[in-house]
């Protein structure tokens, strides 16, 4: 790919004093932006970005200056450039679209009436769309914002108001001065909002923000976490918060989940709200990691910032450990961690064993290429996953002196990975960039295989493949994690033998910190299993997850799965429980076409939930412990899967008897979804897609939408891909979930393939822009069952090869769809025959 020039190379901007009018009616703005900045020696020219703006009038220190508009960015040219300080200023105007970045529209209802607010996404280069700067992230300077929109509205930028007056019948507001930063962390919103707000020991004041068609009590646990989320960063980094408020606006049409917008964070209402009567704690306890993840943006991202895309990983793998961190501080009742190793560590050790997958640190030449490059399981997950193995290593104490010399150092600035290696390297008086380097730069991760013989351990790694691969000759060094004290903290050779201190079960990379995993001999695994109820939570879940994923690569049979589960019966943590149901999935896959044998599976799913859905029932209690209320949600899933029909007949009347606002949040979607698939007529459809457009609750309508995309009926079917398309009931930001879900389906997943290439013209029209677009061809390879749909998926995704966004993902697809279906043809007949002997 074609290297982009930094254009920070020859212009280096200062301070910014933006002026803009917004016609939300007319959907245009029209602003000025005069730019005070240093030319460095040579330039002739000024370069900045601008991308679909009409410009009117250019002057160059005061005089009037040619210009010329290509793509991404607009030239200056005046005989005066030279070498030193000048000032630029530029009358521009644009168009707001739907496309929910740069400056867009979001639709709401109250009252039965139609509204909007405006809201901005610059992230990742989207500031170019609405004035001319220079948007790349090195390119730090001040701001001065002035907006004039409609009178009667609510008008927030990124730092407090300075002055707001009436003028010309518009509403004119500026803002304080904001510290040197990135320009795509600038931010506004307008329209009518509700808050709530609170301060924090130190005087910050935090606002949560959303439309009035929310209820006021759905902002009051968000405005809770957001406050001390912010005191206990303060203390952690022990550098004070930088600005003079945070505020944190929940947005009805919102691209992804959040984004840290410096002091004016925005959010999907899903991911900020929580409604204390319709909300589960699922949702409640997502926000609050939503929230500290955005929070500790305000520093690690903000404060000091990435000098390229290419170290956004940073940013990112930074704040997926600090949102466990701080939540585990605020709600330790949660044991937060344990939904750090089932949600991230699954799919980060899913994704990252896959050939072809990408490093952590990879090279970024465009900001085009971010979103192919950003893969959620990686960059998120499996970062977030190596900084925590480097924070059990070193020790927080130290990982949190490293930071404060970090943030000291580098405040209001930019820096490189290796930067924050020093400061670590510093603090701890150890080469941190030597022991985090072969993790950053090589894709993958080891398994470590463990053997005994007598009283020698032998232990060796090689790097872990699931589906087709080359010859790996990669190594790691692996913090070894183990329980017998002969063992070394780390291993950085490819193998070791040591005489074993103990005859105690061996347990490798205790609570899983580190990102490899283990593959013990059958006699050693035969001991772990026999004291299995001695382990810790994470060591229960992680050796189940571990044999899941051995038996994917087929270093051991599928068939295994079903005897390991058994002696999981008498589990009750639910953060094992998620773990079950992952290993219960993989079996389902091989029972998907015979009847008979899915009965089998049916039943033992029902007999491992029969013991905690005894203790739990359907109804919550009154003070019972928060963990058992996530338990039920599982448990109950797992009862009506089984399809005992005493279950499913107390589901249905669960449906008729309760209003759907009056539902336990926690198991409403399983009831939901249970009166969807038995239904004998469509009437319940009607119902529910009429509720999904009443109801302002964002967690209902998922609900909902995630029960009625479960139907069997294939007529349902039919008249959900026709809605697909249609934005007043499917809104944009929601169309993926909606569209895998059909494609999980398996009632729907034909139809929806065959929807999915008849109308991919229409998605890559629609969301081709978008951050999410090059994931469609992921989420059918992992939908996608057969031989047949392989030879599909090929024939159509490989012509659209040529599109860097879709490249990776399609291929990546055609492995893991290909692995998938030769470990099916391999583990068949044994996984029919254990199940068989239940
Ligand atoms: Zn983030």
């Amino acid at each position: 790919m074609q290297t982009v020039d930094r254009l920070i190379k020859t212009f280096v901007p200062e301070h910014y004093q933006l002026s803009l009018s917004h016609d939300r009616i007319g959907r245009t703005f029209a602003g000025t932006v005069t730019i005070k900045g240093a030319s460095v020696l040579g330039a002739d020219k000024i370069v900045l970005h601008a991308k679909e703006l009409a410009i009117q009038s250019v002057t160059f220190d005061g005089k009037q200056a040619d210009f010329s508009l290509d793509d991404q960015q607009m030239t200056i040219t005046h005989p005066d450039i030279a070498e030193g300080m000048h000032v630029v200023v530029i009358g521009f105007s644009g168009i707001i679209t739907d496309g929910m970045h740069g400056l867009y529209p979001c639709y709401y209802e109250h009252d039965g009436i139609k509204k909007e607010l405006l809201a901005t996404q610059f992230e990742s280069h989207h500031a170019r769309e609405v004035f001319p700067c220079i948007d790349e992230p090195e390119a730090k300077a001040s701001f001065d914002v002035t907006l004039s929109t409609e009178q009667g509205v609510v008008v927030l930028g990124n730092m407090p108001i300075k002055d707001q007056r009436v003028e010309n019948e518009l509403l004119v507001t500026t803002f304080d001065t904001t510290p040197r930063m990135s320009s795509y962390l600038l931010a506004w919103v307008v329209g009518e909002l509700q808050k709530k707000s609170a301060k924090t020991k130190s005087g910050v004041e935090v606002n949560i923000y959303a439309t009035p068609a929310q209820t006021p009590e759905s902002l009051d646990f968000a405005l809770d976490i957001a406050t001390r989320g912010i005191e206990f960063f303060d203390e952690y980094f022990d550098v004070p918060y930088p600005l003079p408020k945070s505020d944190h606006v929940a947005l009805p049409d919102f691209s992804s989940g959040s984004m840290e917008n410096w002091g004016l964070i925005t959010y999907r209402e899903i991911a900020l709200l929580t409604d204390p009567k319709t909300g589960s704690l699922q949702t409640r306890q997502q926000a609050a990691l939503t929230i500290t993840h955005e929070l500790s943006h305000q520093w690690f991202g903000n404060l000091v910032t990435m000098k390229w895309w290419n170290d956004l990983w940073l940013n990112e793998s930074f704040a997926n450990m600090m949102e466990y961190v701080c939540v585990d501080a605020l709600e330790p009742d949660w044991n937060i961690w344990l939904d750090q190793a089932t949600y991230e560590v699954v799919q980060a050790l899913r994704r990252d064993s896959l050939e072809g997958v990408q490093a952590i640190q990879t090279e970024v030449h465009h900001p085009d290429e971010i979103s192919t490059i950003f893969d959620p399981s990686i960059v998120y997950a499996k970062g977030g996953r190596l900084l925590r193995m480097l924070q059990t290593y070193i020790g927080d104490k130290t990982l949190q002196a490293g930071l404060k010399i970090y943030f000291k150092k580098y405040a209001y600035q930019n820096t490189e990975a290796n930067e924050l290696w020093e400061c670590l390297s510093e603090a701890s008086g150890q080469d941190i960039g030597l022991l985090m380097n072969t993790w950053i730069s090589q894709s993958g991760y080891p398994v470590l295989s463990v053997s005994e013989e007598g009283e020698q351990i032998h232990l060796s790694q090689e790097q872990f493949f699931i589906g087709p691969h080359a010859v790996s000759e990669k190594q790691w060094s692996i913090p070894l994690g183990a329980s017998d004290k002969n063992i070394p903290r780390l291993l950085t050779e490819k193998t070791l033998t040591v005489e074993r201190s103990s005859d105690l079960p061996l347990i490798i990379n205790h609570d899983s910190t580190a990102h490899f995993i283990t593959h013990y001999t059958p006699s050693l695994l035969a001991k772990l299993i026999g004291a299995l109820a001695t382990l810790s939570d994470i060591d229960r879940l992680k050796l189940l997850n571990e044999q899941a994923l051995l038996a994917q690569a087929s270093l051991i049979s599928s068939a295994a799965l079903v005897p390991l589960l058994g002696y999981y019966k008498d589990e009750s943590v639910e953060a094992v429980w998620d773990i079950m149901l992952v290993a219960l999935n993989e079996l389902k896959k091989f029972v998907e076409d015979d009847p008979a044998l899915e009965q089998k599976l049916r039943v033992y799913a029902g007999n491992l939930a029969q013991k905690q859905f005894d203790r739990l029932g359907w109804e919550a209690k009154p003070s019972e412990p928060e963990s058992d209320t996530k338990l039920r949600s599982v448990v109950v899933g797992l009862m009506i899967y089984s399809e005992q029909p005493d279950v499913l007949a107390k589901a249905q009347a669960l449906y008729d008897t309760i209003a759907l606002e009056d539902m336990d949040p926690n198991i409403r979607n399983t009831i939901i979804a249970t009166a969807v698939r038995y239904a004998t007529d469509q009437k319940i459809i009607d119902d529910l897609l009429d509720a999904h457009q009443k109801t302002s609750s964002s967690e209902l309508k998922e609900d909902i939408a995630a029960a009625i995309t479960a139907t069997k009926d294939p007529e349902v079917v039919e008249r959900l891909l026709v809605i697909l398309k249609d934005p007043t009931i499917v809104r944009p930001q929601d169309f993926m979930r909606w569209f895998i879900w059909l494609l999980r389906n398996r009632y729907s997943r034909v139809a929806t393939w065959q929807w999915g290439r008849d109308n991919w013209h229409w998605m890559e029209e629609t969301f081709g822009g978008d951050k999410s677009y090059d994931a469609f061809p992921r989420y059918v390879a992992l939908c996608l069952m057969t031989p047949a749909q392989l030879e599909e998926y090929k024939a159509f995704f490989n012509p659209l090869r040529d599109q860097v966004a879709l490249k990776r993902n399609i291929e990546l697809g055609i492995l893991e769809l290909s692995s998938k279906i030769e470990h099916i043809a391999r583990d068949d007949a044994a996984v029919r025959k254990a199940l068989l002997e239940l």
